[in-house]
């Protein structure tokens, strides 16, 4: 986690959030939304102060988060979990990612499964509790894994399968022969599954299944969301993790020493946001998946090849016939030479992984639409 001379080096969203603002370039790097949320899960959150939920929540959460959790689970997906002994609130789903891996974690000699490219924290996530990392590859186009890599890398020694579905940064939503055999390979090594799913309203087509939902599954899954990108409020950090009462108590555990607790007057504000009407959750997917289109087009009018997303935040464009056969040194250039700023696929692959994607770029499209008409005719300079 540190670089060669022992510093502390900025993630890559800090490094191209900072780019942005130094240049004045769109930033289409960072994930995070341009506007507002929710009115009502904004002004809940101000009531919430005034009515003076100011001080440390309880360490599983507020109880009306967890329930709100509870009943959000059983009205998407039918799943059945129980507020009490099976959710916990975490400070956005980063911490519930690492208080999870910490705590399931017992050695050196323990591996966890991941999906590569991969988000940054799970790296180092891993690295922190001590673990070894498994890649398996998601390659263009489609991003779907090989099932019989997938199956080679799971062993006796895998902990930990991790998932990320709807996937960043690929935009892949994994599919239902996919699902299954994660939980086969699961159940024949004894392993976790740890399943991301922070873009679980924005899978624009097939819908989202949670991998709990599938026979077997729920008694060794762990399943891990956020306020952040569903009400577009990534700065409150509430996130969650539910699953079997044992796993949650262990990863309460390791929480409680992490932060304890955190966000007390956003909690009771997303208790209201996961009771919004139908209308609002389809209205936030058939939002995004518009500017997911705005962005294609204008990726490829300016000259890339595009890899249309099939859910989440973000379009993953291949930049090398503009040139961009090191993606990386393409992204750092990009501010000057065209007044954007995205994200190399490079900073989410372990280094020896590196060629696979070196001309592989990703371009936020969670912005307004007049911010993306402003990227399309910067970039359509680039030709
Ligand atoms: N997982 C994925 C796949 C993400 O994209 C993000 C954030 N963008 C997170 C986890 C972190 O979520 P939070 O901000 O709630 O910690
Ligand atoms: N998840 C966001 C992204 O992928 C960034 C979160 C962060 O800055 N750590 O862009």
């Amino acid at each position: 986690l540190l670089s060669p001379k022992g510093e502390v080096a900025p993630t890559i969203f800090a490094e191209m959030s900072a780019l942005a603002v130094r240049t004045g370039a769109i930033n289409l790097g960072q994930g995070f939304p341009d506007e507002d949320g929710p009115g009502e899960v904004l002004s809940a959150a101000r009531d919430a102060i005034a009515a003076g939920a100011n001080q440390y929540p309880p360490g599983r959460g507020a109880p009306e988060l967890r329930a709100a959790i509870s009943a959000h689970q059983r009205r998407f997906y039918g799943l059945d979990v129980d507020p009490d002994t099976e959710v916990l609130v975490t400070a956005g789903a980063t911490e519930a990612l690492s208080a999870t891996l910490l705590a399931l974690i017992d050695g050196p000699d323990d591996e966890v499964v991941v999906f590569e490219p991969y988000y940054d924290s799970y790296a180092a996530a891993v690295a922190l509790a001590g673990a070894r990392l498994r890649t398996v590859p998601l390659r263009a186009p489609g991003f779907q894994p090989d099932l019989d890599e997938l199956a080679a890398a799971v062993t006796d020694r895998t902990r930990i399968i991790l998932v990320n579905d709807p996937h960043n940064p690929t935009g892949a939503v994994f599919s239902p022969q996919l699902q299954t055999e994660i939980v086969r390979l699961a159940h024949a090594h004894d392993a976790v599954i740890v399943t991301d799913e922070v873009y679980e309203h924005l899978a624009f087509d097939a819908g989202h299944v949670p991998i709990a939902t599938l026979p077997g599954a729920a008694e060794r899954t762990l399943t891990i969301s956020s306020a952040g990108k569903t009400f577009s409020v990534t700065g409150w950090k509430v996130g969650w993790v539910h699953g079997p009462a044992a796993l949650i108590t262990a990863v309460l555990t390791v929480k409680q020493y992490l932060t304890y607790s955190g966000g007390a007057p956003f909690q009771p504000a997303i208790a209201v946001g996961l009771g919004l009407p139908d209308a609002f959750f389809t209205g936030i997917r058939d939002d995004l998946r518009a500017r997911q289109a705005l962005l294609s087009a204008a990726l490829s009018s300016a000259g890339f090849a595009v890899h249309a997303p099939q859910g989440g935040y973000f379009t993953v464009a291949d930049a090398t016939t503009l040139g961009g056969t090191d993606a990386a040194a393409f992204c750092r250039a990009l501010p000057e030479r065209a007044g954007v700023v995205a994200i190399p696929i490079s900073a989410f692959v372990s280094p020896g992984s590196q060629d696979a994607y070196a001309g592989l770029v990703r371009f936020a499209a969670c912005k307004r639409t007049e911010v993306i008409e402003e990227a399309a005719r910067r970039l359509a300079s680039l030709h």
